[in-house]
């Protein structure tokens, strides 16, 4: 079965030519020129992954995402002509799994779809292969996230960001090994969106857990010590 793809963008040539190679991909393709109509589209179509433009009238990118994150972990391509580092940066604070810059080419745009989509395929194992820890449990299959009692509502690339570091546990990974880990050979951005997510990840589990779980090793990388159980 082919998956939907949801295209938010308000500039006709982008739409047609990113509709062109999506199809020629084999995926489903349903467009939106504007916030309002992409979110409208998403809550009656639930597609598979959003390809966002960051900057359209009205509503812009940032706040679609907000909305789009509020009802669903639905994978999310943040499509921007701004440059900066840090519009990048808050496009994937605000939960979007990967971004593209424009100008992009259409076969780098449908290959980073293709890997998005494969993370979620290869993400289907078997048993109860939980995690467990004095603080943290972790449900690879079923995707779910505990401090205690409390489930921890992350999105799909914080989980993946986690589960890489909880399965060496006690162990520095450095930025590039996290990146591998998470995104394989597919990924064309910066260390940096790795100290993103950590930094989410972070806040989120320890607001609740209340002691540090993710460990800093400066000029290394990160080490998930949460003690074994
Ligand atoms: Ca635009």
């Amino acid at each position: 079965m082919s998956a939907t793809i949801l295209l938010i963008e308000d500039e006709a040539s982008i739409r047609t030519v990113a509709r062109a190679y999506l199809e020629q991909a084999g995926f489903r393709v349903l467009l939106a020129i504007s916030g309002p109509e992409g979110l409208e589209l998403a809550r009656r179509e639930r597609p598979d992954l959003v390809i966002l433009d960051l900057n359209l009238p009205g509503m812009d990118g940032m706040e679609v995402a907000a909305r789009l994150r509020q009802d669903s972990d639905v994978f999310i391509v943040m499509l921007t002509a701004r440059s900066e580092e840090s519009d990048r940066v808050a496009g994937l604070r605000i939960g979007a799994d990967d971004y593209v810059t424009k100008p992009f080419s259409p076969r780098e745009l449908v290959a980073r779809v293709e890997a998005i989509l494969r993370r979620r395929r290869s993400a289907t194992p078997a048993v109860d292969s939980s995690l467990r820890f004095a603080h943290l449990q972790i449900n690879p299959d079923r995707r779910e996230v505990y401090v205690g009692n409390q489930a921890i509502d992350l999105t799909t690339t914080e989980f993946d960001v986690l589960l890489a570091l909880a399965r060496h546990h006690s162990r520095v990974l450095n930025r590039e090994q996290i990146l591998d880990l998470v995104w394989g050979d597919d990924f064309y951005g910066t260390d940096r969106v790795v100290d993103v997510y950590v930094g989410q990840v972070r806040r989120k589990l320890e607001a609740i857990a209340g002691v540090p779980l993710i460990q800093t090793v400066r000029g290394v990388g990160y080490k998930f010590i949460d003690e074994a159980m």
